[in-house]
């Protein structure tokens, strides 16, 4: 059998090992995809650590992949050797259950597979994925830059287009690490009256240059109070993980305003009051399924929209989810496994 080069976890909390392993073959429903890009996602934490009771060891993680569709299962139609495609957290649906017959493919009840949690994922040079998971990768794109926005890109693209708020109207991205550099873009290209919430002076002219209209340091202001002065946003997309920061800046909200909740704080607590008063909901969002994706390609090609990158070669894939966790990457890390 050919082998390949993998990064596997083998247990919660123990270290990524570069092993050899055999290449897999594509079963029917399927395609086997010669990895090119894996971006490093925070949510790998969940199979590195063990935090989600669905992941199964030895896993590889990695669930922004992109790559070249080299070999196709039975049974599927439309994908042929050769296409370059990407594969995000959803990692497939049956089509028929309840769920999926009303269109919400993300929670399908017949399987929950998830990229590099429930199978294995990109950070290896080859992968096997479900047909419907795929999404096709434009040629203006590189795979170091479409893979980060397979997660990042369409968690903040697809949460901002289903927000409800309406081009003109003020909408709020608070956090410009690897979810918020991408979602001001997102928000600035769709139209929106965008402005951007972090802590320090010295990432304001980041924001401004990524397409904010207006800079708010909430070290030295009260993010609530600013957007209230500027009439209230109709839409805070809230990229961080800290539930106390979010919780800070609903009182910005505009009547029948939305926290719209894309950071995976532990926990978050809002003032019924509050709730109340201004008519105004929390709704988190789930990333999207593939066609997502594919839109979300597309329109950063069309608008210009790209990911600040910092590119390891898969050996060094410890030393890239390390520099995520501690924040200190600018923005996403991603694996060139081409290398
Ligand atoms: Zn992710
Ligand atoms: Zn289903």
């Amino acid at each position: 059998m050919a082998k390949m080069r993998a990064v596997q976890v083998t247990r919660p909390n123990g270290p990524f090992e570069l092993v050899e392993r055999e290449i897999p073959e594509a079963g029917p429903g399927t395609v086997r995809i010669k990895v090119q890009a894996c971006g490093v996602c925070h949510s790998d934490s969940l199979t590195k650590e063990g935090t989600l009771p669905l992941v199964t060891y030895p896993r590889v993680p990695g669930h922004e992949v992109v790559g070249v569709v080299d070999a196709v299962g039975s049974g599927v139609s439309r994908w042929t050797p050769g296409q370059r495609v990407g594969v995000g957290w959803n990692g497939g649906y049956c089509g028929y259950c309840d769920y999926c017959r009303r269109g919400d493919f993300f929670a399908c009840q017949t399987f929950t597979a998830i990229t590099g949690i429930t199978y294995d994922g990109g950070y290896a040079e080859y992968m096997v994925a479900r047909s419907e998971a795929l999404a096709l990768v434009p040629s203006e794109l590189s795979s170091t830059e479409a893979a980060p926005l397979m997660c990042a890109g369409v968690t903040t693209y697809n949460s901002l287009r289903n927000s409800g708020a309406r081009p003109g109207e003020l909408v709020a991205v608070h956090g410009l690490g690897g979810l918020g550099h991408l979602g001001v873009q997102y928000a600035a290209r769709a139209g929106y009256r965008t402005v951007a919430i972090a802590r320090g002076k010295e990432k304001e002219a980041l924001a401004l240059e990524l397409g904010a209209r207006q800079y708010i340091d909430s070290l030295v202001q009260d993010p609530a109070a600013v957007l209230r002065n500027l009439g209230g946003a109709k839409v805070i997309l809230a990229t961080l993980t800290s539930g106390d920061a979010m919780a800070a800046v609903v009182g910005g909200l505009a009547p029948n305003g939305i926290l719209m909740v894309i950071g995976a704080a532990p926990s978050l607590t809002v003032s019924p009051g509050q709730m109340i008063a201004g008519k105004l909901a929390v709704k988190g969002w789930y990333s999207g399924t593939s066609i997502d994706s594919q839109d979300t390609l597309a329109f950063s090609v069309m608008a210009g929209v790209r990911s600040m990158n910092e590119v390891f070669p898969l050996e060094r894939a410890a030393e890239a989810y390390e520099r995520m966790m501690s924040g200190k990457v600018r923005f996403r890390a991603v694996l060139d496994v081409s290398r």
